[in-house]
């Protein structure tokens, strides 16, 4: 099946069932793209966390502990906020082989 990516998607749409985000899965929406993440980087700032759009930054035990590729659309915002500069990233947007 054929889906429209993120970007390719009309503005403007009505919510029909509130409260049921978790049913609906955003990660068909990536095409090509995807965050990868290194923990051995990561400062744990949570800034991923609060800009994802689809709260597919994963948690435990008050840490970042991965990427949840079920809602995980590939827009990059997580990787664009995290402010980490004077070491690799922890969070970079790779290819994604489909
Ligand atoms: S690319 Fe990052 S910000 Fe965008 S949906 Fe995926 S995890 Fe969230
Ligand atoms: S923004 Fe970067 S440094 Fe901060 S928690 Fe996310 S991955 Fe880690």
């Amino acid at each position: 099946m054929s889906h429209e990516a993120w970007n390719e998607l009309k503005p403007g749409t009505i919510i029909e069932d509130p409260g049921s985000a978790s049913n609906h899965f955003t990660g068909h929406y990536r095409k090509g793209l995807k965050p990868e993440f290194n923990e051995l980087n990561c400062i744990h700032c949570f800034f991923c966390w609060v800009f994802c759009p689809e709260n597919a930054i994963m948690t435990e035990a008050e840490k970042i502990s991965g990427i949840n590729y079920d809602y995980c659309k590939g827009c990059g915002i997580c990787a664009n906020e995290c402010p980490v500069e004077n070491k690799p990233k922890p969070l970079i947007m790779i290819k994604e082989v489909i």
